[in-house]
C-alpha cells in the first residue's frame, strides 16, 4: 500500500525545491532528512552567539526578474520570501602576479578593472564575456523545467525557438574553447580558469559553457544576495511553505536501503526499520551514495556505472569557521576573496582558498564587535584517513595554522584576533553533509563536452528519481533548485498533473 505519492530522500536544496512544486499540486509528499534540521550543504551551526554557514553563502538566484531567478520562484511557488541583502562585489581576488581586482556587480565596473590590467584584451574580454551573455540570455527567456519532457520541450521551442537554438549550440561547449577563442595573454586565460574554478572546482576547459553563462552574466544581473538571517533561512522557510502546503518532513530519518521490486522503486527503508511506500522515489543524495550505498550492489544500472567513469568525485573542503575581532577588518571590506599564490597551486590539495565574510552584509550573524570569517579550501578525504585520533587532531591544528598565516596576507593581524576557531575537514563534510567523502560533487574525470553527458531525474530504475548537484546542470544552489524544479515537473507529469 503506498502512503504516499512521493517520497523525498534528502532536504537539501534540491530536495526542498522538487517537495514544494510537487506538494503545491497537491500531491502527497514526504522528506525523510537524516539530520537534525533541512539544507544540507546550505545549512547552519551555532557556537558561543555565532551563526555559521556550513558551506554556501554567495547565493544566486535571488533576482526578482527574468526566469533565472529560481529561489525567488520556489519560495514564491509556497507563498514564501526572505529578505536579502544585494552584495555589490561577487569576489575580490587575489592572485598571482599581483593581479588584484574586484568583480563589481556592476558589469562595466568589473570590465573596466579588468580592461586595466589587459589593455590588449579589451576586445577579447568583451567578446568573451557576451558570449556568456548570450547563453544566460537564452536561459533567462524560458520557463526553466524538464528537459526530460516533450511537451514541454515542444512549446517552449515555439514559444523560444532562437533562444532554444542558442542553447543546443552551447550544450556541447566547454569554457575554455570559448575563452581561447577571444583572448591569448596566458595570464588572462588563467583568470578565466579561476573565474570558473571558484564555482565548478575545475579549470575553464573541463567548465561547461551552460553554467558559465549563468554564472559569469547573473552576478550583474539578478545579482549575488546575502539572505538575512543567513543562508539556512532559504531551507527554513521552504520547509515552512512545504508544511503549509500539506507536505510532510521528518529529521533523523536515516533512509538505508531503497526497497526495489524487479527493477521498480517501490519505497524505502529507515536505519530504525521503519519502511515507507510511495509511487515515486526521489533521490537528493549524491549518486555514489544512491547507487553505491541506497540500492544493491547488483541492481547498480549500467548507465551509472557509466556515469561513474564519466565522472568522478571533487575533493572535499578544509574549512575554518572564524569568530574574529572586528579590528581584523579594514573599512569597505568585501564579503566573498579568492587567495592564489601560485598559478600552479590552482587545483593542489590545499592550494585555492575561498573565504567568506557574512557579517559584513548581516552583522546579527556574530555578537557586537565580532564578525565571521569562512575560510576553505579544497582537501580530498585521502589526505584525513588512516589516522589515530590525536594524528587527526594534530593535522587539523597544522593545517589551519597553515591556512590563517596565508589569509594574513589578505586580513593583517587575524591570528592575533582569533575569539573562536572550528575546524572541519572532508570527515566532517562526510559525517554532517552525508556526502561521499564530502565531496563538493561530481566533475569531469577527462574532457566531456560540456553539460551533455550531465544526467536528468530520471533514473534507469522505474519510479526512482535523483535531484540535487549530481545531476543537470550541477552544483550550486541556484544550480539544485533548477534540478528540483525539473524533477518535480517529470513526475508531476508521470503521475498525471
Ligand atoms: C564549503 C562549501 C561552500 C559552498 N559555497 C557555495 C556558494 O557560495 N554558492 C552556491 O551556490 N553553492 C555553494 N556550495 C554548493 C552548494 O551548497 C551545493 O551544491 C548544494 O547545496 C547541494 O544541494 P543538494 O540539494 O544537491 O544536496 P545537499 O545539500 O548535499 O543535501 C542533501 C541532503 O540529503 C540528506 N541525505 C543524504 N543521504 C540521506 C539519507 N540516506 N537519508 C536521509 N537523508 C539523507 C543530507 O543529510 C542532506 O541534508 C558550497 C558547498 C560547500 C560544501
Amino acid at each position: 500500500m503506498s502512503q504516499y505519492d512521493v517520497i523525498v530522500i534528502g532536504s537539501g536544496i534540491g530536495g526542498l525545491v522538487t517537495a514544494t512544486q510537487l506538494a503545491v499540486k497537491g500531491i502527497k509528499v514526504l522528506v525523510l532528512e537524516s539530520y537534525v534540521i533541512p539544507g544540507g550543504s546550505a545549512g547552519f551551526f551555532e557556537r558561543e552567539g555565532y551563526h555559521f554557514d556550513v558551506g554556501a553563502s554567495m547565493i544566486f538566484g535571488f533576482g526578482d526578474k527574468g526566469t533565472t531567478n529560481l529561489l525567488t520562484r520556489a519560495l514564491a511557488a509556497v507563498n514564501q520570501k526572505i529578505e536579502t541583502i544585494p552584495d555589490p562585489v561577487q569576489i575580490h581576488y587575489h592572485l598571482p602576479n599581483n593581479l588584484n581586482l574586484k568583480v563589481h556587480r556592476d558589469y562595466d565596473k568589473f570590465l573596466q578593472e579588468l580592461y586595466a590590467y589587459f589593455p590588449e584584451e579589451k576586445k577579447g574580454i568583451k567578446g568573451f564575456y557576451d558570449e556568456c551573455w548570450q547563453v544566460f540570455n537564452c536561459l533567462n527567456s524560458m520557463d526553466l523545467l524538464s528537459l526530460e519532457e516533450i511537451r514541454y520541450l515542444t512549446r517552449v521551442f515555439f514559444q523560444h525557438p532562437l533562444s532554444c537554438l542558442g542553447l543546443l549550440k552551447y550544450l556541447p561547449v566547454n569554457v575554455g574553447d570559448v575563452a581561447r577563442k577571444h583572448i591569448k595573454n596566458p595570464d588572462l586565460l588563467k583568470f578565466i580558469d579561476m573565474e570558473c574554478y571558484c564555482w565548478s572546482v575545475v579549470p575553464a576547459d573541463l567548465t561547461p559553457m551552460i553554467n558559465a553563462g549563468m554564472v559569469f552574466s547573473d552576478r550583474h544581473y539578478g545579482g549575488i544576495n546575502y539572505p538575512k538571517g543567513g543562508v539556512s533561512k532559504i531551507a527554513e522557510t521552504l520547509v515552512e511553505g512545504f508544511i503549509k502546503a500539506g507536505g510532510e518532513i521528518q529529521y533523523q530519518a536515516r533512509v538505508t536501503e531503497i526497497l526495489v521490486q524487479g527493477n521498480q522503486a517501490k519505497g524505502v527503508k529507515l536505519a530504525d526499520g521503519k519502511e515507507y511506500f510511495a509511487h515515486r522515489i526521489v533521490s537528493n543524495a549524491t549518486r555514489w551514495d544512491t547507487f553505491d550505498k541506497l540500492i544493491d550492489k547488483h541492481k547498480t544500472p549500467r548507465k551509472e556505472v557509466k556515469w561513474q567513469k564519466n565522472y568522478r568525485q571533487s575533493p572535499s573542503f578544509l574549512s575554518l569557521h572564524l569568530g574574529v575581532e572586528a579590528k581584523v577588518l579594514s573599512d569597505n571590506f568585501e564579503c566573498h576573496h579568492i587567495l592564489l599564490e601560485n598559478w600552479n597551486n590552482l587545483e593542489a590539495e590545499q592550494g585555492t582558498i575561498f573565504v567568506s565574510i557574512p557579517t559584513l552584509l548581516d552583522p546579527s550573524l556574530a555578537p557586537e564587535g565580532y564578525h565571521i570569517i569562512h575560510g576553505f579550501t579544497p582537501s580530498s578525504m585521502e589526505y584525513w584517513e588512516n589516522l589515530s585520533p590525536s594524528q587527526y587532531e594534530y593535522k587539523k591544528e597544522e593545517a589551519a595554522g597553515r591556512l590563517i598565516e596565508r589569509l594574513e596576507a589578505i586580513f593583517p593581524g587575524l591570528d592575533a584576533g582569533l575569539d573562536y576557531m572550528e575546524i572541519g575537514t572532508p570527515r566532517t563534510h562526510r559525517r554532517f553533509l552525508n556526502r561521499v567523502n564530502g565531496s563538493y560533487g561530481p566533475i569531469p574525470a577527462r574532457k566531456l563536452n560540456g553539460l551533455l553527458s550531465m544526467p536528468f531525474n530520471r533514473t534507469a530504475i522505474k519510479n526512482l528519481y535523483c535531484v540535487g548537484d549530481s545531476t543537470f546542470p550541477g552544483q550550486g544552489l541556484n544550480a539544485v533548485a533548477f534540478s528540483g524544479f525539473s524533477c518535480a515537473h517529470r513526475i508531476a507529469v508521470d503521475l498525471g498533473y
